[in-house]
């Protein structure tokens, strides 16, 4: 974690308030995935933050779903949805030191920023990236990171 700013404690939520979590310590940077289950489970490429699995506090998950798809790459990923709004909300690559939020369930101020782009090879063919942040063609393989990231 040494290259990573300290952010204060977090809190977020889906549109409709049925998924509620706090993060009770660091929240690392944005990463955008362009896979195509990001893809197809968030509308558009997906922006996840993230922070240490036991910081992660689901407070509220009266409409909490969760799904798996043998199209994550990463093994054992189980992505958490509202049932009811429909907000894609977590992404939990079970047995990770990590799990990823929706960087957009979060309340601002996030005091974060996007760390890169991940999965490019997969992106649909309706925009560009056209900033300067790292990308990857696939899994970033930690190097956004000080640690373990797909
Ligand atoms: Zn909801
Ligand atoms: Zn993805």
């Amino acid at each position: 974690m040494s290259g990573e700013p300290e952010a204060p404690a977090a809190t977020g939520s889906c549109l409709c308030g049925g998924v509620q979590y706090e993060v009770r310590g660091p929240v690392r940077g944005v990463i955008f995935c362009h896979c195509e289950p990001c893809r197809r489970t968030s509308g558009n490429f997906s922006a996840n933050a993230s922070s240490r699995r036991e910081d992660l506090v689901i407070t509220q998950d009266r409409t909490l779903r969760w799904y798996h798809t043998d199209r994550d790459v990463t093994p054992n990923v189980q992505r958490g949805f509202c049932s009811q709004c429909g907000a894609s909300v977590f992404w939990d690559p079970q047995g990770y030191e990590f799990v990823y939020f929706s960087a957009g369930s979060l309340d601002a101020p996030t005091g974060i920023t996007v760390a890169g782009h991940i999965w490019t090879s997969e992106k649909s063919d309706y925009y560009e990236i056209n900033d300067d942040l790292p990308r990857s063609e696939g899994s970033s393989k930690g190097r956004y990171f000080d640690t373990p990231h797909d």
